[in-house]
């Protein structure tokens, strides 16, 4: 329960139309696109970095929990608010980005969406290649706390390899700018790379300086069916092994496919999908497009068919990105997971799932970026139903211990936020945990940032 004065004093600083305090948008603010909910005492909406700096002062006093909150697409539970007290979201920053074609960055509000970015800075020839499925909704903030990979991450990386500089607003309340404009820059500790996918517990991003590229010229999309997951992943190794580096390639198991055919009402073939992208100049495209080829037919006697008809890349990239929506037809909750492990451990892996799966009786749909490893294996349950949630959350832990002795990561690029905090030990061990506890502890000596999230601290 928030004290009277401390509300009055966070719409003064706001205006009062910008403090929610009603249940309904209380509700709005209490989830994200996992099944974890925990309702706001209020939700605020600043506009400017001077207003964030005043709620969090205000709150830091009066050791009141905040929470950051972007669009809410987070896949671990991050943006709920697990301890109540305000939600401070980004929605009011949305400033047009100022982009520098010369230096080749951008300056960036919190709240712009990832695909009104992609499109700001395409339509001055360049190019910000971290590209999550969510685009349409996701933000900046979001993306730069969480590190979100995507479909580009096998040549492009991730949010972490763009970020160049962050202004930020410490728990205390204090603006604090981090990194620089420049290509280069190792003036004191590297606070820009700290925030990285911190996940909102060690203060709230006000702005973000993204490095660009060059727009690539051409892009040219292909693709591959397999009659089995366990070929489409070894395929992914040989296609890297090769030197080739695609933009993207994602795989798409049986299950998946057929539930995105019938969410958009398209045919997309039958079988295993793998699907790839290059780009760069049109006579780079093309070559790697004839050695993927090359590679698939020889090896596994499979055709690969290219957009040189003229279809649209985005037509396919787009049954790619309604993978979420459309699995979430297909039962009432879809958990689903974020393991990664080095490529060449992906078969592997594969085979360990489909063990899993078979072990408890789970049904499993397996897509994601197999080109980075990283792979979604959503499981399809209800949480009603008890024995199953047991069973699913057996064969979950074994999964987190079979990605670790693979060598793997427990999450590529979802976050640990509530839904992996069991797990995060097994990865980074006792000690390992207890040097990040301290992290957070010595900038944000209260607590109040983004509680309850990545370590259990009760
Ligand atoms: C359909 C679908 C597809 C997806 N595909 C991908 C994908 O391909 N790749 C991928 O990486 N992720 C993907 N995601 C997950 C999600 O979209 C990303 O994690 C995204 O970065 C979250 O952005 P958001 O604005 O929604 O943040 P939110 O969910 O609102 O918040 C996420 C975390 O960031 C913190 N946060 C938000 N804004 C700030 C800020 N300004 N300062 C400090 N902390 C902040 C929050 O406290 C929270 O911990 C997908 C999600 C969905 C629903």
């Amino acid at each position: 329960m928030l004290k009277p004065t401390f509300i009055e004093k966070i719409r003064g600083t706001v205006g009062p139309e910008n403090v929610l305090m009603d249940e309904e948008s209380r509700v709005c603010y209490s989830f994200d696109a996992t099944s974890y909910t925990s309702l706001p005492d209020a939700v605020v909406r600043p506009k400017t970095t001077d207003e964030v700096s005043r709620i969090v002062t205000t709150s830091f006093e009066e050791s009141v929990p905040v929470t950051p909150r972007g669009a809410g697409t987070g896949l671990s539970g991050g943006s709920v608010p697990a301890k109540g007290g305000l939600v401070v979201s980004m929605e009011r920053m949305t400033a047009p980005a100022l982009i520098f074609k010369e230096d080749l960055y951008a300056v960036v509000e919190p709240g712009v969406t990832t695909e009104s970015l992609q499109k700001q800075v395409e339509s001055r020839g360049l190019f910000y290649p971290p590209d999550p499925a969510s685009r349409s909704a996701c933000t900046i903030g979001g993306n730069v706390a969480e590190c979100a990979g995507g479909l580009r991450g096998l040549k492009y990386g991730t949010t972490k390899n763009y970020v160049l500089g962050l202004e930020l607003v410490t728990p205390e309340g204090k603006v604090i700018r981090s990194g620089a404009r420049t290509v280069k820059s190792v003036a004191g500790y590297d606070v820009t790379r700290l925030m990285v996918g911190s996940e909102g517990t060690l203060g709230i991003i006000t702005s973000v300086t993204l490095r660009l590229l060059p727009l690539p010229a051409a892009r040219r999309v292909f693709w591959c069916r397999f009659d089995g997951i366990a070929a489409a992943s070894e395929a992914v190794a040989d296609l890297i092994g090769s030197g080739l580096v695609p933009s993207g390639l994602e795989i798409m198991d049986d299950k998946t496919v057929k539930a995105v055919e019938a969410y958009l009402g398209d045919e997309i073939g039958a079988g295993v999908l793998l699907l790839g992208e290059v780009d760069g100049s049109k006579a780079v495209c093309d070559e790697d497009t004839s050695k993927a080829l090359e590679i698939l037919e020889r090896k596994y006697g499979r055709e690969v068919e290219t957009d040189v008809e003229g279809i649209d890349p985005e037509a396919l990239w787009k049954a790619r990105r309604s993978v979420l929506p459309a699995l979430t037809r297909l039962s009432p909750t879809v958990i689903l997971e974020d393991v990664t492990v080095p490529r060449s451990k992906l078969p592997e892996m594969v085979e360990r799932i489909g063990k899993i799966s078979g072990r408890y009786g789970t049904r499993i749909a397996i897509f994601g970026h197999a080109g980075d490893g990283n792979l979604h294996p959503s499981f399809l349950t209800d949480k009603k139903n008890r024995d199953e949630m047991k069973r699913v959350g057996v064969a979950i832990a074994e999964m987190m211990r079979a990605c670790i002795d693979l060598g793997g990561t427990i999450s590529g690029e979802h976050g640990i936020g509530v839904d992996k905090m069991p797990y995060v030990k097994l990865e980074l061990g006792e000690a390992g945990c207890e040097i990040m506890k301290r992290v957070k502890r010595s900038l944000d000596p209260k607590g109040i940032m983004n509680p309850g999230k990545m370590f259990d601290e009760t």
